[in-house]
C-alpha cells in the first residue's frame, strides 16, 4: 500500500492545466479567470438615487421638520432610464425621482417619499432636513475605470458574473474545463431496468459519477456500460479518449479481477496500478492516454464498489479535474471542517485512513460542528453515502471515542453546498 498523499501527488502530476478559452459570460460559472478583468466603465455610470422621493437642494431643507415643513415647487419627474436633464432643480425646486434614476442637474440630495406630502398643483412639502449627498449614489462608488474587478485565478461565482456583466463584459477568458467521459465495466452489470438474472446487479456508479461531474460544473460524455470484453472495452476507451479531456472508469481495478480494463489500459495508456492506504477505495488506477493529436488524456480507474467509486472521486478525480481547470493548489478539494464525534467510531489499526460516511450539523449552543455515522459503512452500502453530509477522516489506529475531533470533508448536501 502507498500513502494517500503519494497517490494523490501521482494523480495531480498527470493532470496538466488545459488551454485558455473564451466563453460567453453565461457559461463561465465556476471557471477560473485566465487573465484579470479591468473595468473600462464607472459603476454606477452616473449619480443616482437610492430611494424614491424628491431630488432637492439640501440647503432648501434646513430647519424642515414635521411641525415646520418647507414647501417646494415640483419641476418634473425623473424615472429610471431617463437622463434627468429636463428637470433641473434650482433653489426652491424639487424633482420627483424613482430609485435608480439620475440625480437631475442642480440637485444634491434626495428626500425619501415618506418624508414628503404631495400638495397638488405642483407643490410638495418636505418635513425633513437632509444633508448634501443624502440617498445619492455617486458615479463610480462601486467600480472606477481601471479597477481590477476580478484578478487572474478568480473562480467565477454568481456574484462575479454579475460584476463582469455590470462592467460590460459579454465574454470572458477562462482556463478550459475538461469534458469528462464516464464508463462502467463489468459482466454482472445491468443498466436498462430489466429483471435481474442470477448474479446480476444494477449499474449505479455511472449515474453517481456523471452526477458528481455535472454538479461540479463539468460537461460529460456517457460512454455507457461495457461488458468484460477486451475488444469492447478498447473500443469504448479509444473512442472516449478521442472525444474527451479526461476519462473516468469504474470497476476492474481490484486485485485478482477478471480484468480487461487493466489489459486494455496497459496497452493503450501509461498506467500505474495502486493500492492506497485508505478504506474504502483502496484500489486505484491512474495514468494517461496519448492521443494521435498529441493531447494527453488522464484516465481515472476507480474501484467498482459504489461507495469506493464516489470516495475515490472525491480524493483523486475532483482534485485532478480542478487542477486541469486551473484551480489553485489550495483549492483542489471540497471544504473541510473539524467536527466532534457524537458517538464512538469503531475501527481497527490496519495501516489505513478510514473515510466514514457521516451526517454533520452545526450546534448553535457550543459553536462546533458535530458528526455521527450516516449508517452502515460497507463499501457496497450506498444508502449511507446517499444520506451522508460528509466523509470523516479517521486516522489509522484504534476506535475513536465520542467527543474526539476529526476532519470532515463536506459533501453536496452539507451546509447548503
Ligand atoms: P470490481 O472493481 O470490478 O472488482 O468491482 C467491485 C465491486 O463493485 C463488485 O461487487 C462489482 O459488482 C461492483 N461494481 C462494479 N461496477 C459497478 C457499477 N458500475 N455499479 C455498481 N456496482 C459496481
Ligand atoms: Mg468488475
Amino acid at each position: 500500500m502507498i500513502p494517500l498523499a503519494e497517490a494523490r501527488a501521482h494523480v495531480l502530476a498527470g493532470c496538466a492545466q488545459l488551454p485558455d478559452v473564451r466563453v460567453p459570460l453565461a457559461e463561465a460559472l465556476g471557471a477560473v479567470l485566465a487573465r484579470p478583468v479591468v473595468s473600462a466603465e464607472l459603476v454606477p455610470p452616473f449619480a443616482n438615487t437610492g430611494m424614491d422621493g424628491f431630488a432637492v437642494q439640501a440647503s432648501d431643507t434646513v430647519g424642515a421638520s414635521e411641525s415646520a415643513p418647507v414647501v417646494l415647487s415640483v419641476v418634473g419627474t425623473v424615472r429610471a432610464g431617463m437622463s434627468g436633464v429636463d428637470s433641473p432643480v434650482g433653489p426652491g425646486d424639487a424633482a420627483r425621482i424613482m430609485t435608480g434614476a439620475p440625480i437631475p442637474p442642480g440637485a444634491d440630495a434626495v428626500v425619501m417619499v415618506e418624508r414628503t406630502r404631495d400638495l397638488g398643483d405642483g407643490w410638495v412639502s418636505v418635513n425633513l432636513e437632509v444633508a448634501p449627498g443624502t440617498h445619492v449614489r455617486p458615479a463610480g462608488d462601486d467600480v472606477r475605470v481601471g479597477d481590477v474587478v476580478a484578478p487572474e485565478g478568480t473562480v467565477l461565482t454568481a456574484g462575479h458574473l454579475g460584476v463582469l456583466a455590470t462592467v460590460g463584459m459579454t465574454e470572458v477568458e477562462v482556463v478550459g474545463r475538461p469534458l469528462v467521459g464516464v464508463l462502467s465495466t463489468g459482466d454482472e452489470l445491468v443498466a436498462d431496468g430489466r429483471p435481474l438474472a442470477p448474479g446480476q446487479i444494477r449499474d449505479s456508479n455511472r449515474l453517481s459519477l456523471l452526477a458528481l461531474l455535472r454538479s461540479s460544473g463539468y460537461e460529460v460524455v456517457d460512454l455507457g456500460l461495457v461488458a468484460d470484453d477486451e475488444a469492447a472495452i478498447e473500443a469504448a476507451l479509444v473512442q472516449g479518449a478521442a472525444a474527451c479531456d479526461a476519462l473516468v472508469t469504474s470497476g476492474g481495478v481490484s486485485m485478482g479481477d477478471f480484468d480487461y480494463v487493466k489489459v486494455v489500459l496497459d496497452r493503450i495508456g501509461r498506467m500505474r496500478w495502486m493500492q492506497v492506504a485508505i478504506k474504502p477505495a483502496k484500489p486505484l488506477a491512474f495514468g494517461t492516454i496519448e492521443r494521435a493529436d498529441g493531447r494527453t488524456v488522464p484516465v481515472f480507474g476507480l474501484p467498482g464498489n459504489p461507495v469506493s467509486s464516489m470516495v475515490s472521486f472525491e480524493l483523486f478525480c475532483r482534485p485532478g479535474l480542478r487542477r486541469m481547470s486551473g484551480r489553485a493548489d489550495t483549492d483542489l478539494d471540497r471544504p473541510r471542517v473539524r467536527a466532534v464525534l457524537d458517538a464512538p467510531f469503531a475501527r481497527r489499526a490496519d495501516g489505513k485512513v478510514h473515510f466514514a460516511r457521516v451526517v454533520c450539523r452545526f450546534d448553535e449552543s457550543d459553536g462546533r460542528y458535530h458528526a455521527a455515522s450516516a449508517g452502515s459503512q460497507g463499501s457496497h452500502q450506498l444508502t449511507a453515502m446517499a444520506g451522508a453530509d460528509g466523509l470523516a477522516e479517521l486516522p489509522d489506529g484504534p476506535s475513536l471515542d465520542e467527543g474526539a475531533t476529526v476532519p470532515i470533508l463536506l459533501l453536496d448536501s452539507a451546509l447548503g453546498l
